[in-house]
């Protein structure tokens, strides 16, 4: 595949790009995304994919540096219900919520067909190991995945640096928790293709069982966030956010001036 495949993907996303409280969002399935992801992929294109939930957004906006990084990412995901109902609210097309959890799934399956390698970076020591192995048990063809613990922070980049050209990723699925995880990407494979780096916070955790995840008919009716919040209610600090996303992504659909950032 030639640049030209890279530059028609870009083109299509921009056509998708909708904008929630002033962040950039794009009105993507699933299924695309990962289409999108193999086609960069197989063209030796490098790409950073952030999966946008509310805490996410709201972040954004207050932190330039993040809201800036999340204009030059190639694609943001609408992980999270609140994002995909604020679009909706304003009749912007935005098929599906796209998760972390069910995007890593996705790309285990394209990695073992493809001959992709895969490097899970992050999460408490042990955890990406077991996430890994329930990767290989879920997709017996895929090459076993490398792993690392690694720092969050730029005291941690020689380390992460080391590894990377040690291990040469295809996907490397960085679990350091927004912000950090997109700042530790944007850092650290800044100059490699082909690479696609993603954020992807709680999911090894779950992968490798530390965490349950909310039941399907939770997650349907969006209510994912309260599950998560009564199995781990330290989580109320950063939820605080949440209803201010909501107050304000009502105004902006009642198309009141609500301020880009
Ligand atoms: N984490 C880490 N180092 C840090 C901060 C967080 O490895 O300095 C890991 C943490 O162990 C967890 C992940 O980052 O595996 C973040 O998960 P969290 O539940 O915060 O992310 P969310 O799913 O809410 O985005």
């Amino acid at each position: 595949m030639s640049s030209a495949t890279i530059n028609a993907t870009d083109i299509h996303l921009a056509k998708l790009e909708a904008r929630i409280l002033g962040v950039r969002v794009h009105g993507i399935s699933r299924a695309l995304a990962v289409a999108w992801i193999d086609a960069w992929l197989a063209s030796r294109a490098r790409a950073q994919v952030v999966t946008v939930n509310p805490e996410i957004l709201m972040r954004a906006r207050r932190d330039p540096d993040y809201g800036e990084l999340l204009e030059r990412t190639r694609l943001n995901l609408p992980d999270g219900a609140g994002i995909v109902a604020a679009a909706r609210l304003r009749r912007l097309s935005m098929p599906e919520r796209v998760t972390g959890v069910d995007l890593v799934d996705d790309l285990a399956g394209l990695a073992a067909v493809h001959g992709y390698r895969l490097l899970l970076a992050g999460a408490a020591p042990g955890v990406a190991d077991q996430a890994a192995a329930e990767l290989q048990r879920r997709y017996p063809g895929l090459i076993p995945p490398a792993t690392m613990v690694g720092r969050s922070g730029p005291d941690g980049d020689a380390e992460a640096q080391a590894v990377i050209q040690e291990t040469r990723p295809h996907i490397v699925l960085a679990a350091y928790g927004a912000p950090a995880q997109e700042f530790w990407i944007d850092r650290n494979l800044r100059d490699l293709a082909p690479v696609v780096g993603i954020g992807v916070g709680g999911t090894l955790d779950y992968l490798a069982g530390r965490i349950p995840r909310a039941p399907a008919p939770l997650r349907r009716i969006g209510l994912e966030w309260a599950y998560r919040l009564a199995r781990q209610p330290w989580r109320w600090r950063r939820m605080r956010a949440l209803p201010a996303f909501a107050r304000l992504a009502i105004l902006e659909a009642l198309g009141l001036k609500i301020g880009v950032r």
